[in-house]
């Protein structure tokens, strides 16, 4: 195989351990019926187990200087479709459009990218069963924080709200090449199916703005005090509660209750 010239700018901590790629394919739950997204086919360890288990694979890679080696890896194999491309300037749209059904994303993600893609695909997608993801250890814990904590925030309410989340196992940083600073986790994340709420959204960014001040003062800048305390009262909710206080479910009601106003 070529030598390869890791680049640090594209995330690039890649997989080789058969024993690990194995059992990410199989928390991902695929079948062979499946149509698998993969984002960042790297030197395409895993998406070779990959285009093993699914019917078909299409895996984006942003680094053209990876294609002799991925072509050479997945030669052979004919349910799989590599798209060199910056995956954040594909529309949502465009990528639906390139699977018959559902599918799934399996992904040993960029780390500087993390958030973005998450959001892109569990907003904008049409067509998104699930998201099996490594990620950083630390945006696992964020993704299932308790109420309370200093990692709950806009990634838990919003990640919770789309989908039902679960870390299925976590992954010693010595396992990636080169090694990153910090240990992963694998995280999957069944879509719920509901249509994307840009205002959800906004209303949730608003009431985490400034952690340090009531939900009450963050939510100001889109309700009247007046309002704000009609609702509180009528749900119980002290006017000296924080965001983090609220769990997923109270935000919903939160929300729902300013839009019947
Ligand atoms: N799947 C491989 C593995 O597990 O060994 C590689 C994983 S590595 C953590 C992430 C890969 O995503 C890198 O190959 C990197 O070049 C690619 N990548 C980074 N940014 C990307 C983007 N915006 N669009 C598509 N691929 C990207």
């Amino acid at each position: 195989m070529e030598k390869i010239n890791f680049k640090k700018k594209y995330g690039q901590n890649f997989l080789s351990d058969t024993n690990l790629l194995k059992a990410i394919v199989s928390d991902s739950l695929i079948t062979p019926e499946d149509e698998v997204l993969e984002i960042g086919a790297g030197a395409g360890a895993l998406t070779q187990e990959l285009a093993k288990s699914a019917k078909k694979v299409v895996s984006f890679e942003i680094d053209k200087s990876l294609e002799n080696i991925l072509f050479e890896k997945l030669n052979s194999y004919n349910n799989v479709e590599l798209i060199f491309s910056d995956i954040l300037n594909i529309k949502t749209q465009e990528i639906d459009n390139l699977f018959q059904n559902n599918y799934k994303i399996v992904a040993n993600l960029p780390y500087y990218i993390t958030s973005p893609i998450i959001f892109k695909f569990l907003e904008e997608s049409k067509k998104l069963d699930s998201m099996t993801i490594m990620v950083q250890k630390e945006v696992a814990e964020k993704m299932l924080a308790k109420p309370r904590t200093s990692s709950y925030g806009v990634l838990t309410v919003m990640v919770n709200y789309y989908a039902d989340v679960k870390i299925t196992r976590t992954v010693k940083k010595q396992m990636f090449t080169p090694m990153p600073k910090v240990d992963s986790a694998i995280v999957y994340l069944k879509l719920k199916q509901k249509p994307f709420d840009k205002e959800f959204k906004r209303f949730i960014q608003t009431a985490f703005s400034m952690r340090r001040k009531t939900l009450l003062n963050n939510l100001l800048k889109l309700y009247k005090k007046e309002d704000i305390e009609s609702v509180f009262n009528k749900l119980n909710i002290s006017l000296n509660t924080r965001a983090e206080e609220l769990s997923v479910t109270e935000f919903e009601t939160l929300y729902n209750s300013f839009r019947q106003k």
